[in-house]
């Protein structure tokens, strides 16, 4: 005998029409649904619990400069298969779609630009672009920008977003951690700063490189910092991790970053840094 009627699935159906696939987004923190326009005008922030979603290089950039302000650099440099590299997918193949899904040539876009008026060098990682990986065209985009900076005697700041090295181009991936890290030491030795941004994920060869060289650095909430995942270490330590381990919060306790600061809050921060270290 039914107790109970089964509830008729045509209003189910109808509501899955009205709400077209990719409109709403699930916060991985709070599992509160997002819709897309909200993160968008909340820069990709959850507002109940601030968790901070990927951010595109374009759309860091212009969050962070003065409008009309940045001068790209490089802009066409794009990436060759020096390795003739055999795998799952061809490295030209893979190339090819994620510069049609992401419209960048490569994992960093680059240029000179303003904050408040006040010029410096920026470069930023698309983690949508294979993963933030770092290769010969990231490296060599990045070294410039630095280098440029150098000459120009302004700051420069680098926006990290990395899963680590390109695995594409091997030893070539791995140089870019000494070229970009010797890049810094002149830009040091001039006496000038480096801010280094550390978003979600900032991993491998790039942590080991760059990004924790800075003058001052920086990271936005909850990202996850370090250089090989938990699993890998919990199986060389064989033992358990503390909690938080790898997280912002947990390398700002431990003295490894400078501070933590929300999205909308970058901007005005980097103005202030610039202004104690370089414009007086
Ligand atoms: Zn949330």
């Amino acid at each position: 005998m039914t107790i109970f009627k089964r509830p008729s699935l045509k209003f189910a159906s109808k509501r899955k029409r009205e709400m077209p696939e990719g409109l709403w987004t699930k916060c991985p923190e709070c599992g509160e649904m997002i819709h897309h326009l909200a993160l968008e005008q909340n820069l990709r922030v959850c507002s109940p619990c601030g968790y901070h979603f990927s951010f595109s290089a374009r759309d860091r950039v212009a969050n962070l400069v003065d409008e009309g302000s940045f001068v790209e650099t490089q802009a066409s440099l794009e990436s060759i298969d020096v390795l003739k590299f055999k795998g799952v997918a061809a490295y030209e193949e893979r190339l090819r779609s994620y510069q049609k899904k992401t419209g960048e040539k490569d994992a960093v876009v680059t240029g000179n630009a303003t904050i408040e008026g006040r010029p410096f060098g920026l470069a930023v990682m698309d983690f949508q672009f294979l993963g933030g990986s770092m290769a010969s065209v990231v490296g060599e985009k990045i070294t410039s920008i630095i280098e440029a900076s150098t000459q120009a005697e302004q700051p420069v700041v680098i926006v990290a977003a990395s899963g680590g090295a390109r695995m594409y181009e091997g030893v070539f991936s791995l140089m870019q951690m000494a070229k970009t890290s010797g890049a810094l030491a002149r830009h040091a030795a001039a006496k000038l700063p480096f801010v280094s941004v550390l978003t979600n994920p900032t991993m491998g060869g790039v942590t080991a490189s760059f990004a924790t060289l800075g003058d001052v650095i920086l990271a936005e909430p909850k990202s996850m910092i370090g250089f090989a995942g938990p699993r890998v270490i919990r199986e060389i330590a064989h033992q358990e991790l503390p909690p938080g381990f790898q997280t912002a919060e947990f390398l700002l306790e431990h003295g490894l970053i400078d501070a933590i600061v929300h999205r909308a809050q970058l901007r005005p921060r980097l103005a202030m840094i610039f202004d104690h270290l370089v414009f007086h």
